[in-house]
């Protein structure tokens, strides 16, 4: 392949952070008080998350698996229950079920969104379902008006994996006023961050005080004499964590101004280019937070996509090999997996296979940048491509 004549595009350092993050940080530390039972930090960052996002509830917790697990735990999963999950998702959708003991139903997902197919999740649907998993891939939001019809018709609540997607909206809604529990994750890598987190929104009061429960050892908040009300762990967040994250929601909205502006150019350029098909979005979602920006190579084949990943890395672009089908692992296999073989699963989820294979995606950092940048990474692209 020949050498790029550009030179690379200049992204913006991820995590981003300034003196607002600097003063949370020592506004924990000189409060004296470092973790939440004496804080106020992380009552404060609970407050302003759920607020923003249209919610009655927020609970901060260890990380996005936690926030996961403990979601999953009060909707009732448990030995004995099912969970359907997208088959193409970060594995922790699959692995929180199964982490409590249930089984993990991997169904297909649409080709052009990469979301869960609603038709897949009703087909999947027993009378041991405890909840539906979709996950906003890549800050792209999936159909929650299916979604939300095929939940109230089968009884069986919705859990918004929303990793990918805070301060995302549906159709005006927020993601906390759209009535189902929601999982954020805060780790490094994620739209706001402290290293690691994780916070889950409740729509009512006692969903909520389940999860403060059983986020705390059972314990109640204030109680004093060990009297443990429910079965639970320890997934607290630290002050510190909260003081950062507090800084990190206040620059979200701008953020996410800037990637709304910047991905309809990278999508129109990528799509321009041959064999390339960019990821597409839902025009009934009315913000797409933009975790990734992501496009297939249809057949390229898992070797040569990887191929790519490696010219676009050496070209200066923070690329990545799409996740693999949760079923694709072995840790899918070590307990929680239905009763169907590997074979059958890829059989029922055809597009889940070829994104595995044909995805490449590229760090939010990328939508960060001058719409040059933007080009130039256009550009890398079309010629890695064109040398394949
Ligand atoms: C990051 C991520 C998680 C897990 O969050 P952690 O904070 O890393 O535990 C869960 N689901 C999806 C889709 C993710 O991308």
């Amino acid at each position: 392949m020949t050498a790029s004549p550009r030179p690379a595009p200049e992204f913006p350092a991820w995590p981003q952070y300034s003196d607002e993050e600097r003063t949370g940080l020592i506004r924990a530390l000189e409060q004296g008080q470092w973790w939440r039972i004496g804080g106020s930090e992380v009552d404060s960052f609970e407050h302003e998350f759920a607020s923003y996002h249209g919610a009655d509830h927020a609970l901060a917790v260890t990380n996005g698996t936690h926030a996961l697990e403990l979601a999953l735990e009060v909707l009732g999963v448990g030995p004995g229950t099912e969970v359907v999950v997208p088959a193409f998702t970060f594995i922790s959708s699959s692995q929180a079920a199964q982490r409590l003991g249930a089984v993990a139903v991997p169904v297909d997902v649409d080709p052009g969104t990469y979301n869960i197919d609603p038709a897949a999740a009703a087909a999947a649907i027993t009378p041991r379902t405890k909840a539906i998993m979709p996950v906003h891939m890549a800050g792209l939001v999936a159909d929650l008006d299916a979604l939300a019809k095929l939940s109230a018709d089968s009884g069986v609540p919705l859990l918004q994996d929303a990793a990918h997607a805070h301060g995302a909206r549906w159709q005006g809604k927020r993601i906390g006023e759209l009535g189902s529990v929601a999982a954020f994750s805060f780790q490094n890598g994620k739209l706001m961050t402290a290293g690691e987190g994780g916070a889950v929104l409740f729509p009512d009061e006692g969903l909520y005080e389940q999860g403060f429960l059983r986020h705390s050892c059972g314990r109640p908040r204030t109680d004093r004499g060990y009297f443990h009300r429910t079965s639970g762990s320890n997934f607290r967040l630290n002050e510190f964590s909260a003081g950062v994250l507090r800084a990190q929601l206040k620059r979200l909205d701008s953020q996410i101004d800037t990637r709304e502006r910047r991905w309809p150019v990278l999508r129109e350029l990528l799509a321009a280019i041959p064999g390339v098909v960019p990821q597409g979005g839902d025009d009934r979602a009315d913000r797409n937070p933009h975790y990734m920006a992501m496009f297939r190579v249809p057949g390229i084949g898992e070797e040569r996509r990887n191929s790519l990943v490696d010219e676009l890395v050496a070209r200066g672009l923070p690329a990545f090999a799409a996740f693999r089908a949760v079923y694709r692992t072995d840790a899918f296999w070590e307990t929680g997996a239905p009763a169907e073989t590997v074979d059958e699963l890829a059989e029922r989820c055809p597009h889940a296979e070829a994104i595995t294979t044909d995805t490449v995606w590229l760090h939010h950092r990328t939508l960060l940048a001058s719409e040059q940048d933007i080009r130039d990474t256009a550009a890398i692209v079309a010629d890695a491509v064109a040398g394949l």
